[in-house]
């Protein structure tokens, strides 16, 4: 049976303040249990995870990685340097570096490459835009987005990948995917990993994401082929975070 992990994307939000008071919540409410728990800091306040989660059970990690190794890239954080800074975890992929930053599949799948390389845990993220679902293209649209990432990585690389379906159209938007929707896709990602190796499809964690909240949490997490949560909104209050960790 796969574990569930429930992680939280800060975006661009926080400050040492409230990160540190986020934070000590998250710490004093955790139960320890069977569920794994991580934050995605903004690359700034890295050094104050490490130094206020280091010896917990929660994990961190980055929203986004450098496709180069190091060099004259300004502006850009390179992989072995979130690992330097103790990240489980980085984001790639998210749909606002597709929409903002012109993040093509092709560079989603390197950066997953990247990320792999250095011994830091893509968390690849995929989803159709509102059009797209209208135009009945979600699986189009999603399944190529996988398919990119899974032509880059041979079986054993899959296996240390998570993967994040994020219908565009729910984030940030209060509008969830019903369980039904998010499972229908859950299972498709799934037979498209099985296509390349079985095995290793059954073991790879499939996080739902998309305006996940203490009260839709319960339902979306008990589908078959949903494996956790990408929290975005929800992941700023320790209550609403906790409360998510708890139905996982
Ligand atoms: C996200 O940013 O990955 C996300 C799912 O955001 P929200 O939960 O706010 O919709």
């Amino acid at each position: 049976m796969r574990r569930k992990l429930v992680a939280g994307n800060w975006k661009m939000n926080g400050s040492l303040a409230a990160n540190a008071s986020l934070l000590a919540g998250l710490k004093a409410g955790l139960q320890e249990g069977s569920c794994d728990v991580a934050v995605c800091a903004p690359a700034p306040y890295l050094a104050q995870c490490q130094a206020e989660l280091k010896g917990s059970s929660i994990a961190w990690g980055a929203q986004d990685v450098s496709v180069h190794e190091s060099g004259a890239y300004t502006g850009e954080v390179a992989a072995s340097m979130l690992l330097d800074f103790g990240c489980t975890y980085v984001i790639v992929g998210h749909s606002e570096r597709r929409a903002y930053h012109g993040e093509s599949n092709e560079l989603v799948a390197q950066k997953t490459v990247r990320a792999l390389a250095a011994g830091v845990t893509p968390i690849v993220c995929v989803g159709e835009t509102l059009q797209e679902r209208e135009a009945g293209q979600t699986d189009l649209v999603v399944g190529g987005q996988v398919d990119a990432v899974l032509e880059a990585l041979d079986a054993a690389q899959l296996g240390r990948i998570v993967l994040a379906y994020e219908p565009v159209w729910a984030i940030g938007t209060g509008k969830t995917a019903t369980p039904g929707m998010a499972q229908e896709v859950h299972a498709m990602l799934r037979a498209r990993l099985s296509a390349k190796d079985a095995g290793v499809a059954q073991k790879v964690q499939i996080l739902y994401g998309g305006s996940m909240k203490p009260d839709n949490a319960r339902e979306l997490l008990a589908m078959p082929d949903i494996d956790g949560g990408l929290v975005g909104g929800a992941a700023l209050k320790a209550a609403d975070f906790l409360a998510i960790i708890g139905a996982a």
